[in-house]
């Protein structure tokens, strides 16, 4: 089966989650399987090697991808796609965490959601000027989060060679948000 057929076959479609109205796409059957999974972080990591960006920066040496010198993961869900990742590449996995978490020094981004707004945040001296920088998350919504979080890449100097997500919920915009970074999406819905 094609990865994405596969990703459309496993996720579940759920009704009126988080609130009344909304369909939320449910993932986690995709990180329960275990083909499934190998072949998603395969995918994540592939979306870097293809970026011509990535491939015309000198690695700054520890990484042994050639795309990418270490995986950012957004909370939470983004946690178990990066950690996957990195460790398949030999890099290493940064964390940007919801508002609270991180207990040293560190950048900040709020935006807004639909109802209310939201901060995400990353220590200061996890990602070194000039790294390149591979960017996940399970899924591309209105772009919000993504957008914040390359935000807070760039503030420290990394350089954002991919974004990559296992879903993209194209009629919500996201990808426009991301631009002028591409968003490579192992499944569009
Ligand atoms: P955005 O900021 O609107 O793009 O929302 C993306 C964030 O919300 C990601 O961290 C996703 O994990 C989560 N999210 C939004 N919609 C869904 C969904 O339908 N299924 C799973 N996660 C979602």
């Amino acid at each position: 089966l094609p990865l994405d057929e596969l990703i459309a076959a496993l996720s579940v479609d759920v009704l009126d989650f988080p609130a009344p109205g909304i369909v939320f796409r449910d993932l986690t059957p995709v990180f329960a399987d275990g083909p499934a999974f190998r072949r998603v972080v395969e995918g994540l990591a592939s979306a870097a090697a293809a970026d011509p960006r990535a491939a015309a920066l000198a690695s700054s040496g520890d990484g042994a991808h050639a795309g990418f010198d270490v995986v950012v993961g957004v909370e939470a869900r983004g946690f178990l796609l990066a950690a996957a990742v990195a460790l398949d590449a030999g890099v290493g996995v940064v964390p940007v965490r919801k508002a609270g978490k991180l207990p040293r020094e560190r950048v900040s981004a709020s935006y807004d959601l639909e109802y209310g707004s939201a901060t995400l945040e990353l220590h200061t001296d996890s990602i070194t000027p000039g790294q390149r920088v591979l960017v996940v998350d399970d899924v591309l919504a209105t772009g919000g989060t993504l957008a914040a979080a390359i935000g807070l890449v760039e503030e420290l100097g990394g350089v954002v060679t991919a974004v990559s997500v296992i879903a993209e919920l194209v009629d919500l915009g996201g990808r426009q948000v991301i631009a002028p970074h591409t968003v490579h999406a192992l499944w569009t819905t």
